[in-house]
């Protein structure tokens, strides 16, 4: 066993506290990283509140570090690697999606890498807002060379979940493309819609993201709170991509897919606010989508390295974990929040 200083909520909707755990001894398939970064996504603020199962939580699944130990039977990764662990640290390994390497999507389940029972021991599996994590080798990531690894940590989640529908719905340069809502999966939707070569258009709330986002790489923005350009977007998009955090009328935005097109919401509300009737009037569809698998997110973080594709990160310390959720909550933030662990 080894003793970890994590972050940790002690009860539901808890302020972050520091706390010690024993991490299993490694299994020979596993792999022990130091966290060097770790990644605060919007999930962590759901999973401290009200999706949170188990407590105290240790959030974090955008991590990237160095190899410190691996288990006998490791093959892939070596002692002072610098790798990655994303959302998902273990599934089934056996069913029709694990097979074909979408382990997000097991039939039987995925294990979430915190927050919730490990598939051998039934420990909780704890994440990255810590000093190490362990995980087993088949989900843990090469960081290619060249990617800045702090930039490179919000793409284990914020990447992956932005780049698979893309991906899925076949965005290319025929595509008129929508990013809804650019926070820390938005921006990065945008960045790869333009790597991917779709005509790229931001909605957002907020209007001082509007000269951001075109740096990010939109050919034009949209204020989705102003009905006029609302309107004026009818009928227009192949592939609308949704990161909105809570639910929000969406019915102007499935006025703006044109015939066929998908509106998919990897924001996940609670429901979805919606007139069937302007789905029907251009046979439209609502779909959403998880993160991606093993496949999938090593394909991503190779496009990554070949496009460039890093997350725009502000940097904080352990100190300021606390501070950053609660800026992240009241959506201040450019883009992803990503701890230093050696700060
Ligand atoms: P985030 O950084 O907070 O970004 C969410 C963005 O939504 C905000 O930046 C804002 O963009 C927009 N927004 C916020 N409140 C809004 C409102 N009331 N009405 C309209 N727009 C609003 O969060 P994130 O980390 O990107 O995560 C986004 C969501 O995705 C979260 O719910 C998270 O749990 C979920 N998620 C899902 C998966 C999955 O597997 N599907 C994976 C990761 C995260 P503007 O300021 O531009 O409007």
């Amino acid at each position: 066993m080894t003793e970890v200083t994590a972050f940790a909520a002690l009860e539901s909707g808890g302020r972050i506290e520091p706390w010690t755990y024993e991490q299993r001894a490694a299994r020979p398939s596993d792999v022990r990283i130091e966290v060097q970064y770790c990644g605060i996504c919007h999930t962590d603020l759901h999973m401290i509140g009200p999706w949170g199962q188990s407590f105290p939580m240790v959030p974090g699944h955008e991590v990237v570090g160095r190899v410190i130990e691996i288990g006998d039977q490791v093959g892939a990764f070596a002692v002072g690697d610098v790798v990655a662990v994303g959302t998902i640290v273990d599934a089934c390994r056996e069913c029709e999606s694990c097979l074909a390497g979408q382990e997000s999507y097991c039939l039987r389940g995925a294990t979430p890498a915190y927050g919730a029972p490990d598939r051998i021991d039934g420990s909780q599996t704890r994440g990255g807002y810590a000093d190490s994590v362990i995980c087993d080798e088949r989900f843990v990531y090469a960081i290619p060379a060249g990617l800045d690894p702090a930039g490179a940590a919000p793409l284990l989640c914020a990447g992956i979940t932005t780049y698979s529908p893309l991906r899925h719905w076949n965005v290319g340069p025929h595509s008129t493309v929508g990013i809804v809502g650019i926070g820390g999966l938005g921006h990065l939707g945008v960045k790869f819609a333009r790597a991917l070569g779709a005509h790229v258009v931001a909605f957002t709330t907020s209007a001082g993201k509007a000269a951001d986002a075109l740096a990010l790489g939109a050919h034009e923005v949209v204020l989705s709170r102003d009905e006029n350009q609302m309107a004026a977007q009818a009928n227009r998009f192949d592939f609308l991509l949704d990161t909105v955090s809570v639910g929000y009328p969406m019915t102007p935005f499935v006025q703006a897919l044109r015939l066929n097109g998908t509106l998919c919401s990897v924001g996940l509300p609670a429901q979805f606010d919606v007139a069937p009737m302007a789905l029907a009037v251009g046979r439209r569809s609502i779909a959403a989508s998880g993160s991606g698998g093993t496949v999938e997110t090593r394909e991503m973080l190779a496009f990554c390295a070949e496009q460039e594709i890093t997350a725009d990160v502000e940097l904080v310390s352990r100190g300021e974990i606390n501070t950053a959720l609660r800026r992240l909550e009241g959506n201040d933030v450019k883009y992803r929040f990503v701890i230093d662990m050696a700060r």
